[in-house]
């Protein structure tokens, strides 16, 4: 049979899509293959077609039982042999699979990374006809990828105990770092190396700041797919309730999916899901990895995820079919906060300020004005044209932008004023002509600048400062100084027009304060973020929670919403002290 008969006959396509065909005749020379191409691109036709054509039996290694598991079924529904080999199984069960091997009955065999590892099992390697290996996920063996796996760095044995035999690796994320990475710890020799277009043209994006807790943006993005499957992405097992709760309480059918939950309630939602009999599926990111379901036509993340490469694997989800597809990222500062705070916590492990770099990454893609999907091809070293019409920003007409050149130009001379020592929030109250004590004993209120920007509220002026940091117009030096880049004074000079989206400018506007003294009357959510970065505080210091804040304090924060250091003032239990100590963080965290 020959690649084209085989693709029709087992496969049921009528052509290869590009680059497949490149990748399978490398393999059919028996060289080595790296091939990059974003989730949907068909990487699986890849190394399952010519193992077709093959003698022997394809090894694959793959990082998760569930995406193992339905490889194989779709194989076996397809007529090809192929079998799993997982420390799940009982010992009669792979007793049979080891003597259906040695018989060369099984075409295509999966396994863990860690399965390579066991002596028992490489003897029975090193007595079968293996074909090539397969790395799938292959961005795992690398520590700059995003989901680094101890188990992977080990597969560097594969090249020292088969030398002879081929390594086809395999991905949908790698930046150029990772796939130097890939290649040096694989041991590939002289590899093939395949990356295909990170552009997803089926795929529309948009990110917004989330108003409040984005339930209504959320309602009001799923009118327009009433019917349609989709996910939706909260941070929080608890979240993921409350917004699924929240949907059915609308006549929305949704359902939440979390490790919380039994491994019957998650298997059986994701059968559903898949099945299309539960809609949409409100889940942390324990769900859907490896999804074989190809109409999902939206997904929607509540919170920023914690690294580009995250996001684009979720995004990634949707529309696999190549049928347009929606995708939704509601962001805010808070959940910046929330996710350097993770970071904060994971153990002194070498890479921490590299999931700090990659955070950045993510929080300028959610605040940029560029193209999308141009920015997230470039994150991974890939350059394409911008997709006209593909994302909010290349849709977004120039009417919707507005001139802030002349804020933007006093925000550049306060900080040139109080020679580039002070941080945002204090530049800003400079303009805004606050009494504030300190600004007052610098004899700041004397500078020309000072009380010239009253016009703009003090998160408005943040979101300035933050667009100034975007163009690259100022940077952050120690202790949280703002700076004037070389760009920043040509911008001060006057020399370059800066436009700003004008919704971020309202978002803050339109957002109703909420004057609410019962405490009833709170918001939980915001609450337990508030607890959280509390006992975060608490532990940094060597202090109880409670000499940071009462819960009482908390409560009354969570139900005020303080946006400025006077509103602050008005909460129970906070005074100057308090305010000078800790106000700017939690500030952070609710403006
Ligand atoms: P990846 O592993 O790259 O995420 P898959 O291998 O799961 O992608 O393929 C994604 C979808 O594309 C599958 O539904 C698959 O059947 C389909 N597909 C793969 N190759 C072709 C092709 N040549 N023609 C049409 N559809 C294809």
């Amino acid at each position: 049979m020959s690649k084209f008969e085989i693709l029709e006959d087992y496969f049921g396509h009528k052509q290869f899509r590009p680059l497949q065909e490149e990748v399978i005749d490398a393999i059919m020379h028996r060289e080595d293959v790296l091939m990059v191409l974003p989730t949907g691109g068909g990487k699986s036709l890849c190394y399952q077609l010519p193992t077709l054509l093959m003698e022997g039996v394809t090894v694959v290694v793959s990082p998760l039982l569930a995406l193992m598991h339905d490889q194989v079924t779709a194989l076996k529904a397809n007529g090809i042999s192929a079998a799993m080999l997982s420390s799940m199984q009982s010992l009669e069960e792979s007793q049979q699979i080891e003597a259906q091997l040695r018989q060369s009955e099984i075409k295509l065999l999966y396994v863990a990374p860690e399965r390579l590892t066991n002596a028992y099992f490489l003897n029975l390697l090193h007595d079968l006809n293996i074909n090539f290996f397969v790395i799938d996920e292959a961005h795992c063996v690398s520590e700059w990828g995003h989901e680094f796996r101890e188990n992977y760095r080990r597969l560097s044995l594969l090249k020292a105990q088969f030398p002879t035999v081929p390594i086809a690796a395999f991905t949908a994320t790698a930046t150029k770092m990772v796939e130097e990475d890939i290649v040096a710890n694989l041991g590939l020799q002289n590899p093939k190396r395949v990356r295909g277009s990170l552009f997803r043209e089926n795929l529309t994006i948009h990110a917004k700041h989330r108003i409040k807790d984005g339930k209504e943006q959320l309602l009001a993005f799923l009118k327009l797919h009433e019917g349609e499957s989709g996910i939706v992405y909260t941070l929080s097992r608890k979240s993921t309730e409350s917004v699924a709760q929240f949907l059915q309480s609308k006549g929305v059918e949704a359902r939440p999916y979390h490790a919380g939950l039994s491994t019957e309630e998650k298997n059986g939602t994701y059968r559903d899901f898949v099945a299309d009999k539960v809609q949409i599926v409100v889940a942390t990111i324990a769900f859907g990895m490896g999804i074989d379901k190809s109409n999902i036509r939206f997904v929607v993340h509540m919170t920023m995820p914690k690294t580009l490469e995250n996001y684009y694997q979720e995004i990634g989800r949707a529309g696999r079919d190549g049928l347009e597809s929606e995708t939704l990222l509601l962001f805010s500062a808070a959940d910046i906060v929330q996710q350097k705070m993770f970071i904060e916590d994971l153990p002194d492990i070498p890479y921490k300020a590299h999931a700090f770099n990659k955070l950045d990454s993510m929080v300028r893609y959610a605040n940029s004005e560029e193209c999308r999907h141009q920015s997230i091809a470039a994150y991974f070293d890939d350059t394409i044209a911008t997709c006209v019409d593909k994302c909010d920003n290349c849709a977004a007409p120039e009417s919707e932008k507005i001139d802030i050149t002349e804020p933007a130009r006093m925000l550049l001379s306060a900080i040139a004023r109080t020679e580039q020592k002070f941080g945002l929030h204090y530049i800003v109250d400079i303009l805004r002509g606050s009494r504030e004590q300190r600004i007052l004993q610098n004899g700041h209120d004397n500078l020309s600048v000072y009380g010239i920007g009253e016009k703009y509220s003090k998160a408005q002026w943040l979101t300035i400062g933050d667009k100034l940091l975007e163009l690259g117009a100022v940077e952050i030096g120690e202790f949280k100084v703002y700076r004037l880049t070389t760009f920043g004074v040509e911008v001060l000079k006057g020399k370059h027009t800066v436009l700003l989206k004008k919704e971020r400018l309202s978002v803050k506007q339109s957002a109703p304060k909420r004057k609410v003294t019962y405490f009833d009357d709170y918001d939980a959510e915001l609450y337990d973020k508030l607890r959280k970065l509390r006992s975060h505080i608490a532990s940094e210091n060597g202090i109880p929670p409670y000499i940071v804040f009462s819960d009482k304090t908390l409560k009354d924060l969570s139900a005020k919403k303080p946006q400025s250091k006077e509103e602050m003032l008005e909460v129970h239990g906070i005074g100057e002290v308090k305010y000078e100590r800790y106000g700017e963080a939690f500030l952070a965290l609710l403006t």
